[in-house]
């Protein structure tokens, strides 16, 4: 089953072209990293994903319903997006704030399930003894983990998440990616922004690179060669294949990059 679809994507920021013809598709059960350096369009594209951005032309669906003409809760229901910022407005404790990710699905009052959801999301990220703590006064790196929680909680069919792992030490990291695997399910797909090129082949089924707002290279982790990350990045790596997935080791930035 396909989860999202992307023909031909242009988007430009006033005149600036910054999406370039951009097309994949991501099957369900899916993960989708989206990589490449700052300013090449990865947040842009999430946007246009989402709704937030209108792109200049070409079709983006989401099983097979055309992203342009949802809104409200339907959209809610078929996408959920954990932006790279936002900050704490007004006090809440993290249990309440995690169950607002379930508004597509309730009614005015949340059900046995709405919690048992919540619950369960908390638990599986380790957030269980901060469910009471009011989320202001939370470290930069647990609150981010609290917007992770409302994602996951909110259930969509495609789940956005714009760099997930930047403030997160070693360990919120791998519980992060250990819990979106196992949310995925046939029917669902996600796609995540990486800096971390290492994560990003460990847990990702596709990636998609991209250079100054166009697909440099797209497939599976295997993709991940010297070939293609120095001239994307600038750097020279090495990359071991010791493993079925790529591992890289940076080395120094290229001359000139
Ligand atoms: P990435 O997420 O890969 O770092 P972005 O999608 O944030 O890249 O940015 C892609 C390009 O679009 C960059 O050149 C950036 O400066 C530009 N850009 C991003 N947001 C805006 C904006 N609101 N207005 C104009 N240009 C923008």
């Amino acid at each position: 089953m396909v989860i999202l679809k992307l023909e031909d994507l242009d988007f430009s920021y006033n005149k600036s072209r910054t999406l370039k013809e951009i097309s994949f598709t991501l099957e369900g059960g899916g993960l989708l990293g989206i990589v490449g350096p700052n300013g090449s369009g990865k947040t842009t594209l999430l946007k246009c994903i989402n709704n937030l951005l209108t792109p200049d032309s070409g079709e983006i669906t989401v099983k097979g319903e055309k992203m342009s003409e949802l809104g409200g809760r339907d959209l809610a229901r078929k996408l959920g997006f954990v932006p790279q910022t936002e900050e704490p407005v007004f006090p809440s404790t993290v249990f309440d704030l995690v169950l607002t990710g379930r508004t597509p699905h309730s009614s005015w009052k949340p059900s046995s399930d709405d919690l048992t959801v919540v619950s369960d999301v908390l638990k599986d990220l380790g957030l269980e003894e901060l469910a009471l703590r009011d989320v202001n006064s939370l470290s930069g790196g647990q609150f981010r983990k609290v917007l992770i929680a409302r994602g996951f909680a909110q259930e969509p069919e495609l789940l956005l998440l714009d760099e997930p792992m930047a403030s997160l030490d070693l360990r919120h990291q791998l519980e992060v990616l250990n819990t979106l695997r196992g949310w995925l399910t046939e029917s669902r797909g996600a796609a995540v922004t990486f800096h971390d090129l290492n994560l990003a082949a460990k847990y990702c089924d596709e990636l998609l690179i991209l250079k100054d707002g166009e697909v440099f290279a797209r497939g599976g982790p295997e993709i991940l060669t010297r070939e293609v990350i120095e001239p994307v990045y600038g750097v020279e790596v090495e990359v071991s294949k010791a493993t079925v997935r790529p591992s890289i080791t940076p080395i120094r930035p290229l001359a000139g990059g």
